[in-house]
């Protein structure tokens, strides 16, 4: 993570990125958001020459991070100055880009989107918005498709990640995001961790977990299938089948019940639906359990005693529980179990899924959502769209619920969906079933792709808008806790690249509808104006730290844990749920389980991490993780290339063989995009939040010729 060279007080030790690129006092330091995970580090870009030549943090900044970073960070700067950024718009003509005027790609942009809604009407169009761009943007992407074309077509990668998250914990809790804080950490007296790698994932935040272990006072359970590197720092681990999650949930609840440990005054006073909850669970016996999830029933027991017991207890998850076809039911499961035991509205407790991308929760909270706008208000309530219809100064907003993105590739399959704009994002990689991503994209008329590198989407796109990164403009991300805070541009962007923001007004405009702002902050400023949990937000009071929302006046601090004394909905909601089993499971011709997931040194699709010298060197390609018991039955050996199959695709790659992943199972990473593993994922989805099963899938291994 170069933590230790950061804290070197004599310079003996330096960065080899940094080497020979200039003295420190040469250096401007600009102070920002780190543009990988959900976290949301503060960081320095020194810049010299115009160029960021290395990244610091330290102590002084007000942060999550306290002056940490990992190993992303710190070095996987060096795409921002890289030879593949995209410098000038590109039209396709005759199957090949070539080089156009902004004029010209925007005019044939207008153009096209307006004959498109002319001929087919409004929801024959769809806009993907970005978890990778600010605030400002996807507001800008939700206007422009509301306002603008008419349509409420739009969605972002949320869908693939936490929408599960954001269905779940609304539906329970009356809101859908993190509860509680990241330095809260520290004075819990049990985080049970399950579905997140989050020393790989969420490194910082890994640190945060392994500190308060460390102080002795927090005991660590780990539920996930993989022996991730917390499992070390357990105080039990307890190894389940992926799929699982409501099984093992409901058979916690089952014995904290059954041993009167829960907490029943607070269940009593803040909470309805427990007696459906009884009933339920009371089927999910340890031994029934232990059938359905492999965890050993005492081991079950004890981990339910534990989490009960504390005073204070916090759950943490990620993906392992939401990209599932029942991933609504596990979020809603895992708060039951914590409301069960009192621990929603208090400090320290909570719910707290950790949001892979940098401003995934902002992008949310800023309506790039088919059924809401900006703060969830809901697209369905006619109060929110007159409102909504009066600052936007049109004379109505569709009320037709919009699609997702698995769907817009589905109707863009079936050639409902005639044209797609998508913004920072690459369906080709992210994805389940890439084949039939690809389809869906080809059948489209006019795809329109705006991105920092010519993806493998944007490779398929008739017009290409080249934008600017995070070091190149202004705006705000929303991290994982609910924080604000402030993107300061370190360097001018590229060629003629522009910032996303200022794409879309100068399309709206060529399109009829004047969108002018002068700066992002005027932007932001719109949004704190039609945003209740954001009103008491703007630049001037994010500058030391941000802020959390929600912040409904100019006075209000901000809110460090939601939920305290009632819940946003009233009462917090039980869910009683059977648990159903994955979509596809191992069988005789695909007889392993594959889930995927991600890598310390790699970032979601790899645009950005894969043209980082040192992260690529120091994890070089894709690597098809293998229990030692399967490797030595097929005749795998460590770093040979093994095909993987499913019903929908094939690859290949090399193995690693290890204790990671326990017999029958495979792990494989989704950043590479020469051994995609999307190709054989399912595109199998939960019906209510419309994500798909990314973690289970049937495959077969064999040793490739
Ligand atoms: Fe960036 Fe996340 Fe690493 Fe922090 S933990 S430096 S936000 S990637």
């Amino acid at each position: 993570c170069g933590q230790c060279v950061q804290a070197c007080p004599v310079g003996a030790l330096t960065e080899k990125m940094a080497k020979g690129r200039g003295r420190t006092w040469e250096m401007k330091k600009v102070t920002t958001t780190c543009t990988y995970c959900g976290v949301g580090c503060q960081l320095e870009l020194n810049v010299k020459d115009g160029k960021v030549v290395k990244v610091t943090s330290t102590h002084e900044i007000p942060g999550p991070n306290n002056g940490s970073l990992c190993v992303k960070g710190r070095f996987g700067y060096d795409f921002i100055d890289h030879s593949d950024r995209l410098r000038v718009p590109l039209i396709k003509e005759d199957g090949a880009f070539r080089e156009a005027s902004w004029d010209e790609a925007l005019d044939l942009v207008a153009r096209r989107f307006g004959e498109i809604k002319a001929q087919s009407g409004p929801d024959s169009l769809a806009f993907f918005a970005s978890a990778r761009c600010t605030n400002e943007e996807n507001y800008l992407m939700n206007k422009f498709a509301r306002a603008v074309i008419g349509t409420n077509n739009v969605d972002h990668c949320a869908r693939l990640c936490h929408a599960s998250t954001v269905a779940g914990l609304a539906a329970s809790f009356g809101s859908g995001a993190m509860t509680n804080s990241i330095d809260e950490l520290e004075n819990t007296d049990v985080i049970l961790v399950t579905g997140s790698n989050t020393t790989e994932m969420h490194p910082v935040f890994g640190s945060a977990i392994k500190r308060a272990v460390k102080s002795g006072r927090t005991k660590l359970i780990v539920v996930d299938g993989r022996k991730i590197d917390l499992v070390d720092h357990a105080e039990m681990w307890l190894r389940h089948k992926p799929g699982s999650d409501v099984a093992w949930l409901n058979g916690m609840m089952h014995v904290i019940i059954e041993e009167n440990l829960y907490a029943g005054e607070y269940v009593a006073e803040r909470t309805e639906g427990f007696e459906d909850l009884k009933r339920v669970v009371a089927s999910y016996t340890p031994e029934k359990v232990e059938k359905i999830s492999g965890i050993p029933k005492d081991d079950l027991i004890a981990a339910a005693r534990l989490y009960a017991k504390a005073p204070a207890a916090s759950i943490i998850y990620a993906m392992g529980v939401t990209q599932h076809i029942n991933g609504t039911d596990g979020v809603k499961s895992v708060a039951n179990l914590a409301m069960l035991c009192g621990n929603i509205g208090i400090e320290s407790g909570g719910v707290n899924p950790l949001r892979g991308q940098n401003n995934v929760q902002g992008a949310c909270d800023m309506g790039a959502l088919p059924i809401v706008y900006s703060g969830y208000q809901a697209v369905a309530s006619a109060e929110m769209r007159q409102k909504m219809a009066a600052a936007w100064a049109v004379p109505a907003l569709p009320d037709k619920t919009g699609l997702t993105i698995v769907e817009t590739i589905n109707a863009a399959a079936e050639g409902k969906i005639r044209s797609l704009f998508i913004m920072g994002e690459n369906p080709m990689m992210s994805d389940p079933d890439q084949h039939h991503v690809e389809e869906g994209l080809k059948k489209l008329e006019f795809l329109v792709v705006q991105d920092i590198f010519l993806t493998e989407t944007a490779g398929l796109a008739d017009v290409v808008l080249p934008a600017a990164c995070f070091a190149e403009k202004e705006g705000t991300f929303t991290s994982t806790e609910r924080r604000v805070q402030l993107l300061r541009k370190a360097v001018e962007a590229p060629g003629e690249a522009r910032s996303d923001w200022e794409i879309l007004c100068d399309l709206a405009t060529r399109m009829g509808y004047p969108m002018k702002y002068a700066c992002a902050e005027a932007i932001f400023a719109e949004v704190a104006a039609v945003t209740p949990s954001y009103a008491g937000m703007d630049y001037s009071r994010l500058v030391n730290g941000g802020l959390q929302w929600p912040c409904p006046s100019k006075d209000h601090p901000g809110t460090k844990f939601l939920h305290k004394d009632k819940f946003v909905r009233g009462k917090g909601l039980f869910a009683a749920i059977e648990w159903i089993p994955p979509a596809e499971l191992p069988d005789g011709d695909y007889p392993f389980l594959l889930t995927t997931g991600r890598v310390l040194y790699h970032y979601h699709t790899g645009t950005m991490t894969r043209r980082s010298v040192g992260l690529n060197e120091r994890y070089p390609e894709c690597l098809v993780e293998i229990s030692r018991e399967d490797a030595e039955k097929l005749k795998i050996k460590n770093g040979e290339m093994v095909r993987v199959t499913s019903r929908r695709g094939t690859m290949e790659a090399k193995a690693t063989v290890g204790d990671m992943t326990e017999a029958g199972v495979i792990f494989i990473p989704f950043h590479f995009s020469e051994a995609a593993v999307n190709k054989l994922t399912i595109a199998a989805l939960d019906p209510v939040a419309k994500i798909p099963d990314l973690k289970v899938c049937a495959v077969k291994v064999e040793k490739a010729a």
